[in-house]
């Protein structure tokens, strides 16, 4: 039985599958502006969801698949540019399952086919905006409004740059941020690969399939990249490194052809050419979208769990909540220390689990 509603729009609490014909009784009553009819008939009919995923990599993805197998018919906004950071990278030889390694775009094809195996559904665009202020929750894609009681925040981080105009100037004429995409356009060319983490030294690894010869550019005389790549590529006779350096600017005008080097222990400047330069210096979570509306860190990633500051619920079992209750966030755009494709399935695995049971505690 359907009750009127002076109060307000039904809130999603307790309604549970009943919320789509709650609201359109709603929608049809007197008083309501048009504009609200149309947007709470929408709702009703298109786009409301128990499980909103924003974000498609290994976490969100992961999330799909708990969520969908859940029977939570989970609708996935996978973002333009889907799958995440895997689908820059080539090899990924530390995912379990795959002894003899898989291709990153491969294995997010993969995941993405079994989330929809079971019943995840998609939207290849971007969230545009989102109001987490009261439930249901509102994901805003361009002027589709759709609307959940959970929703699950995986949408990772992006490549830094060095933050160059000429760098800007020539990014996509010889400047990368993805050897995996662009590295096939240089073959037989010198390049350079600037950091000194693991993204630098697997970009310079991959690259050296393509490249006559190719310097690693850092800024210190150590490299912070694990031992098994540091061993990997100094033992590469194509790949040599430039210590104690930074880019003061990348040379050439329609194309790359070179780069200025700043020694920071002599001042000294030094050009050295390349026809290509490969930017490795980590990662930004991708949080704009939430500023104003989730906790983040100082550095912008997504405050979950026991770290939060202000927690709506200390004693929550719920280790993937942030600080909206009913919001999860997992992946990239939580971990600073990790990062890893296997961390960012297990907490999206832990999201869904998580959004589920807070679900049912919730009566959905
Ligand atoms: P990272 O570990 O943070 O390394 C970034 C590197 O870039 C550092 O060497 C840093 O120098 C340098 N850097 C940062 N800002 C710079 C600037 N403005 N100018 C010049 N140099 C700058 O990032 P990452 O390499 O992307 O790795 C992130 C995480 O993913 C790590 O945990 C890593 O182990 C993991 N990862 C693993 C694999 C793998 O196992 N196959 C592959 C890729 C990434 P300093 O060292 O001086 O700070």
């Amino acid at each position: 039985m359907l009750k009127a509603y002076p109060e307000g729009p039904p809130s999603s609490e307790g309604w549970g599958p009943n919320l789509g014909a709650a609201l359109r009784t709603y929608a049809s009553g007197p008083g309501i502006p048009e504009a609200s009819k149309e947007f709470y008939a929408h709702m009703a009919d298109n786009g409301h969801h128990k499980v909103i995923i924003i974000g498609s990599g290994p976490a969100g993805l992961t999330a799909a698949l708990y969520s969908a197998r859940a029977n939570l018919s989970p609708l996935v906004i996978e973002g333009f540019d889907a799958g995440g950071q895997l689908m820059l990278t080539s090899d990924v030889e530390n995912y379990p399952g795959f002894p003899d390694g898989v291709i990153g775009p491969d294995l997010m094809a993969l995941f993405r086919k079994q989330a929809e195996r079971f019943g995840a559904t998609f939207v290849t665009d971007d969230a545009s905006g989102v109001d987490f202020s009261e439930r249901p929750f509102k994901v805003q894609v361009r002027k589709d409004a759709f609307t959940a009681e959970a929703v699950i925040v995986a949408t990772g981080a992006k490549a830094k740059m060095l933050g160059l105009e000429s760098e800007h100037r020539l990014l996509g004429r010889g400047v990368s941020t993805c050897a995996t995409c662009d590295g096939a356009f240089f073959k037989n060319q010198e390049l350079l690969v600037v950091g000194g983490g693991d993204s630098a030294l697997e970009e310079a690894l991959f690259l050296q399939r393509f490249a006559s010869k190719l310097a690693v550019i850092h800024r210190r005389d150590q490299l912070r990249a694990s031992k098994i790549m540091q061993d990997r590529a100094m033992a590469s006779d194509k790949i040599s490194f430039v210590w104690n350096s930074t880019v003061d600017e990348v040379l050439g005008n329609q194309k790359v052809e070179g780069a200025r080097l700043r020694n920071l222990q002599t001042g000294e400047l030094t050009d050295i050419s390349a026809g290509g330069m490969f930017v490795a210096i980590g990662h930004t979570p991708n949080t704009s979208l939430f500023r104003g509306h989730l906790e983040l860190d100082p550095a912008g990633y997504i405050v979950a769990g026991k770290n939060l500051s202000v927690d709506w619920n200390p004693a929550s079992p719920y280790e993937t909540r942030t600080s909206v209750e009913g919001v999860f966030a997992a992946g990239d755009v939580v971990d600073h220390t990790y990062r890893q494709a296997i961390t960012a399935s297990g907490t999206g695995c832990m999201a869904s689990i998580d959004a589920e049971r807070w679900l049912e505690s919730k009566g959905h």
